[in-house]
């Protein structure tokens, strides 16, 4: 990556609607995500970013490259598990991956107040949100508190999963992840216009626990992350 420096600096959050380059921020920060990914998978992390001198360097500002939309699960640190550091990412975690107002409005700020030009829905296998969802759906009975927020966000995925005939838990996750992506454009006009003007990319990507890899399983625009971009080696091919 030739916006790579010694520190493992992170893509600049240039603006541009030229043809020619339309996209090219989005697809430098995916592959950017996708080769921390792989160092982490192979047990060879750099941990960029994240000295005492580069805390200060963006103490006065930041330029994070990719918002991360992810679970909450403890197992999922976003820096962990992309190799990357302070100022690098801007992470928005809830239980399951729920978008509610104020996750689309994190989201807003980052892709239009930081120009941050990739967003990044992470879930992940055994998803304890989806099986809660599953359970309730299937017993009838909703959990107290405010634990029910959560398990109807996910309800729409699961009646769609249906629809689709996926009764596995991971294929739920798979299409849990595909409909936070389009639950964001479509909650976000703000957000749907800076992908429609090519200023932005939207990736749902699914992660597994054991092996630490990510897979793409849902783009936009269509065919921006490809399954060749995968660090699973049995990824499928793209949804
Ligand atoms: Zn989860």
């Amino acid at each position: 990556m030739s916006h790579t420096g010694s520190s493992g600096g992170q893509p600049g959050p240039q603006r541009t609607t030229d043809r020619a380059t339309a996209l090219s921020e989005p697809t430098r920060a995916y592959a950017e995500l996708v080769a921390g990914n792989r160092r982490f998978v192979d047990g060879a992390p750099r941990h960029p970013n994240q000295d005492a001198g580069h805390r200060a360097a963006v103490a006065d500002g930041q330029h994070p490259f990719a918002v991360i939309v992810g679970c909450s699960d403890s197992r999922l640190a976003a820096e962990i598990i992309f190799d990357r550091g302070l100022g690098d990412l801007f992470v928005v975690r809830t239980a399951g991956h729920t978008a509610g107002p104020e996750v689309l409005g994190s989201v807003e700020y980052a892709v239009t107040v930081l120009g941050t030009p990739l967003v990044v829905v992470l879930g992940h296998d055994s998803c304890g949100a989806v099986q809660a969802a599953r359970e309730s759906a299937a017993t009838g009975t909703a959990p107290s508190g405010h634990l029910r927020a959560v398990v109807d966000a996910v309800l729409p995925s699961l009646h769609r999963a249906a629809a689709e005939g996926v009764d596995d838990i991971d294929g739920i996750v798979d299409i849990h992840i595909a409909q936070t992506v389009e639950t964001l454009l479509g909650q976000s006009p703000v957000l749907a216009d800076e992908v429609a003007r090519g200023r932005c990319a939207v990736v749902g990507v699914s992660y597994r626990l054991a092996a630490g890899a990510v897979r793409p399983v849902a783009a936009v625009p269509a065919g921006f992350a490809t399954p060749a971009e995968s660090t699973d080696p049995a990824a499928p091919a793209t949804v």
